[in-house]
């Protein structure tokens, strides 16, 4: 496989903080002409059956996924895991883990949200959360929209949801060290997703980029919808730099709040190592 093929290894089901299932998601990717493709809920990999499924009786191509939350010199960031084995009791475990304090931290966030004058924030997002353990920032993000606090999600998160926020609380997810381990211990490559939304000095990125490698982190998101065309190029040096393979994806999740769809980004830049060229053997149903 090249890396002129069209893989969308990023986008978000109901499973997580997206709103679409993972059938109706697997349905979209092929109507977008996506050819290997790999759902990445967020901390969770109850969707993961079922996507390969819907992907099989499309004849779309396909890798596991998950995006594992990470705390890193006090920032959250995100780690993308491609083909793993999702039967693997270590990471789901981790998982399971990581995912455990989202209830209270949803609660600590409506507190928030209480002192100022918004009420039943944490009932409200529940609503719209598919999967109760999975709570997350989007979910309060919807349901302050549904009540006419803010236009679109994005002032939510501007308004009420970012450090020093009212619906703001400070969170501690896994470890770098342990989501890599988890990931490639199941027999998959992790990924640093989208590595420009970050807000890190440039001697953090540094160190981020090479603990990740010595960890045993293989790849790094350089096409993403969370990129501009100039931060594609910056990345793929920093990739070339770093020896890492490349990987492509949307982070689609969904048709009325995502700005870049399935399946439409630009292909990798032609001589970086695509990180599909890493997972051969783990894709499902090559066609
Ligand atoms: P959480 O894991 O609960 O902290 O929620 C993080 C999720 O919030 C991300 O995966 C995005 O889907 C979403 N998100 C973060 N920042 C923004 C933003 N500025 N606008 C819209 N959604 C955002
Ligand atoms: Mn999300
Ligand atoms: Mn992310
Ligand atoms: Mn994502």
């Amino acid at each position: 496989m090249t890396s002129s093929i069209n893989a969308d290894l990023h986008c978000h089901s109901v499973i997580s903080d997206g709103t679409l299932t993972p059938e109706a998601l697997a349905e979209r990717a092929k109507a977008h002409g996506v050819e290997l493709w790999a759902l990445t809920d967020h901390d969770e990999i109850g969707g993961q059956q079922r996507a390969a499924t819907a992907a099989r009786a499309l004849g779309l191509s396909y890798l596991s996924g998950v995006e594992i939350s990470v705390t890193f010199i006090e920032q959250t960031i995100h780690i993308v895991g491609l083909g793993f084995d999702p039967e693997n009791q270590a990471l789901q475990t981790g998982l399971r883990q990581t995912r455990g304090g989202r209830g209270q931290r949803a609660r600590s966030m409506s507190a928030g949200l209480e002192k100022i004058g918004i009420h039943g924030a944490y009932e409200g997002a529940l609503k719209f959360a598919g999967n109760h353990d999975l709570i997350s920032r989007t979910h309060f993000a919807r349901f302050l929209v549904e009540s006419g606090v803010c236009r679109e999600t994005n002032e939510v998160f501007r308004k009420y949801l970012t450090e020093g926020k009212p619906g703001f609380v400070e969170h501690r997810w896994a470890s770098l060290k342990d989501a890599v381990r988890w990931i490639t211990e199941a027999g998959g490559v992790a990924v640093i997703a989208h590595p420009a939304r970050y807000k890190f000095s440039s001697t953090e990125e540094f160190a981020l980029f090479s603990e990740f490698k010595s960890h045993g982190g293989q790849a790094v998101e350089v096409v993403t919808g969370s990129h501009t065309a100039a931060e594609y190029v910056s990345y793929a040096a920093i990739a070339t730099e770093f020896g890492l393979a490349a990987s492509r994806g949307s982070d689609f999740h969904s048709p009325l709040e995502s700005h870049t769809e399935l399946g439409t980004l630009p292909p990798l830049p032609a001589h970086l190592t695509p990180v599909w060229e890493l997972l051969a053997a783990r894709i499902q149903h090559l066609q």
